[in-house]
């Protein structure tokens, strides 16, 4: 299936994880992607992948905290294939710290770059997406609805994102879509911190008993981006394997 030929793509945080898989994926149903991240060497490793499959991407270094970065991305993606006809912000850090813990600066500099970056990303793209009739994209977390102990500010920011979301899709409603997935425990390189008991731990707290992959994700991405999802915005896609309705007690 090309759902995305003739089409232009950006994704952020594409050098690794999620956003490698969903410009790999995009790139493949005929998307021309440009690949933001800051991890040089590992987005430019992406576009090879992605040009040796018979694809076209380019790698852009961009910091999502920054505007700068924002219009450097925009204009290397102007420059490269015109306005994007898709936007996925997913780039993120995280500070495992209790809140009492997190400092100032730690908490500052995770809510710059998991959420003002798609305050950012979206002003400076809501117009070449208003004029591809596009839509926007962007990497949320099961967190944005549950605790997750040691992580104040990463579920802060992915609360945020759902409700930024929400309200762009209102405030930008009949020209762009704006939706947000939400995954629960993917296994990329984030979770090698975590010992393989932990990783087990969370695999059985899914319905489906494992842990995702980076591919799975990225396949709802693609279709949030696609025109099979053309009646859907200010959505959350839950995509975590049934994590978020299991419960162990009675
Ligand atoms: P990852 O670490 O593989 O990818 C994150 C990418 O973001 C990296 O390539 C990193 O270099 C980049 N990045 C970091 N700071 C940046 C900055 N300032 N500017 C530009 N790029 C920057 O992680 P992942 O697991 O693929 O996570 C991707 C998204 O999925 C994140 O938004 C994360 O919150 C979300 N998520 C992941 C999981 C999971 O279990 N893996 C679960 C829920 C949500």
């Amino acid at each position: 299936m090309q759902r995305f030929t003739g089409k232009t793509a950006v994704v952020t945080g594409a050098a690794s994880g999620i956003g490698a898989a969903t410009a790999l994926r995009l790139a493949a149903e005929g998307a021309t992607v440009v690949l933001a991240d800051i991890a040089d060497a590992a987005g430019e490793d992406v576009v090879k992948d992605i040009v040796a499959d018979g694809g076209r991407a380019a790698y852009v270094h961009c910091d999502v905290s920054s505007q700068e970065g924002w219009q450097q991305l925009r204009d290397c993606t102007h420059e490269f294939a015109g306005p994007p006809d898709v936007v996925h912000n997913n780039a993120f850090i995280h500070i495992t710290a209790a809140a009492h813990e997190l400092t100032d600066d730690g908490w500052d500099r995770e809510i710059a770059v998991n959420l003002k970056a798609l305050y950012l990303g979206a002003r400076i793209f809501v117009d070449d997406l208003r004029s591809t009739r596009g839509c926007f994209v962007a990497t949320s977390s099961v967190h944005a609805n549950f605790g997750l102990p040691g992580h104040p500010a990463y579920a802060a920011s992915k609360g945020g994102i759902c409700a930024l979301m929400r309200q762009l899709a209102v405030e930008y409603g009949p020209e762009v879509r704006f939706n947000s997935v939400l995954p629960g425990p993917i296994l990329t390189d984030v979770w090698d911190e975590v010992s393989e008991a932990d990783q087990r731990l969370s695999a059985r707290a899914t319905a489906l008993g494992r842990l995702g992959a980076a591919e799975e994700v990225a396949a709802a991405v693609a279709f949030l981006a696609s025109a099979d999802a053309s009646y859907i915005t200010g959505a959350d896609l839950v995509v975590d394997g049934g994590w978020s309705v299991k419960k162990e007690s009675k």
